[in-house]
């Protein structure tokens, strides 16, 4: 059994919510004996543009003083999305990092200027035998992961294991998961510029009538979706056995690291944060949850999720958790222990 940290809190004040993050870390430092390394990331989101419903830089602006009290230096660190949007690339990445307020300590993106760059973990399980992870991860030994438990189309919902799963991934890892391996060209949204040509080192494209992708050349890398103006190189969504590659590249995310989670149950949407529209809230505030296994924490915020809505949200997710458990990562048994 693992234990789940909660301070329970619906108030929409995110310096109070950050002191309630504080608190919880604290406990497991205490708990745990855990000692910070010189510099430590903390893994977050962003938010897409447009997006009005992720966590606020706020939330973390307590963690980071205490960190820097404590003599280590902390800063952000994400990695580029699969899609094209305000997160496609690190420069426009982080421009939007900064338009969201994510100003008070420096940002690594992770997997290199357009999401390419990453190293393999091989981890031999049902679905993935290397997960590509951004390469900068791999400098770090801890993390703290902080994420946003709120609804996801495809994983059912976002928490520790999604920002895990997707989030260290490199943009090839992430197009691993979702799909099989190939991107496809939308003809119709193709001018035949050529500029993807050029970027793919494997030759696997050719500009015909519009560009073609040779499926047996293309090992993935999703460099051609970073670099068409046109956004016609799309990924096919099509993924088969999505929820459990999630699970088995948030055990390649997590293998050998030392990570306190820490997850705001705070502005429930139906859609993630990667959504660049405003949504309205689905399911009341809950508060502050955070442990050491992301399968206890994950399978706490859903079952509180669910106990204060009265309905199976997010339910579509539950599989991962149990993948994730029959895989090592972490147990769905848990206790949760209320701080005041
Ligand atoms: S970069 Fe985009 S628009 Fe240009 S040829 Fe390739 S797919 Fe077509
Ligand atoms: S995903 Fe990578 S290897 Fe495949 S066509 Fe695009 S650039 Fe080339």
């Amino acid at each position: 059994m693992s234990k789940v940290y909660f301070i329970k809190n619906p108030q929409s004040d995110y310096s109070q919510l950050g002191k309630d993050a504080l608190k919880l870390l604290k406990k497991i430092v205490s708990e745990t004996g855990h000692e910070f390394a010189k510099e430590v990331p903390l893994k977050v989101h962003f938010g897409e543009k447009g997006n009005k419903t992720f966590i606020p830089p706020e939330a973390f602006t307590a963690i980071i003083n205490h960190l820097k009290e404590e003599g280590v230096s902390p800063f952000y660190i994400e990695s580029n999305v699969l899609y094209k949007g305000s997160r496609t690339t690190t420069d426009v990445h982080l421009k939007t990092a900064k338009d969201h307020g994510f100003t008070q300590i420096p940002i690594i993106i992770a997997d290199g200027e357009i999401g390419t760059e990453y190293e393999e973990i091989e981890i031999n399980k049902d679905h993935i035998k290397k997960c590509k992870i951004g390469k900068e991860y791999g400098k770090f030994q801890q993390f703290i992961v902080l994420s946003h438990f709120k609804g996801h189309i495809e994983a059912g919902f976002g928490g520790a294991l999604k920002q895990l799963g997707m989030g260290f991934a490199a943009r090839t890892g992430k197009l691993e998961q979702h799909s099989g391996i190939s991107p496809v060209v939308r003809a119709k949204k193709c001018i035949s510029c050529g500029i993807c040509v050029e970027e793919c080192n494997y030759d696997a494209i050719e500009v015909l009538d519009t560009a073609v992708i040779d499926d047996d050349k293309c090992v993935g890398c999703a460099g051609c979706i970073a670099v068409c103006p046109e956004g016609a190189i799309v990924n096919t969504w099509d993924g088969k056995n999505f929820l459990e590659k999630l699970a088995e590249y948030a055990y390649g995310a997590a293998r050998n690291k030392d990570i306190i989670y820490i997850t705001f149950v705070h502005n429930i949407t139906k859609d993630c944060d990667c959504s660049s529209k405003e949504m309205k809230l689905i399911a009341e505030n809950i508060g502050v949850l955070a442990g050491k296994d992301p399968v206890a924490l994950d399978t706490a915020c859903l079952d509180l999720v669910q106990q204060n809505s009265g309905e199976k949200l997010f339910e579509k997710g539950r599989p991962t958790l149990k993948h994730a458990e029959k895989i090592g990562l972490g147990t769905m048994d848990y206790q949760l222990i209320e701080l005041p």
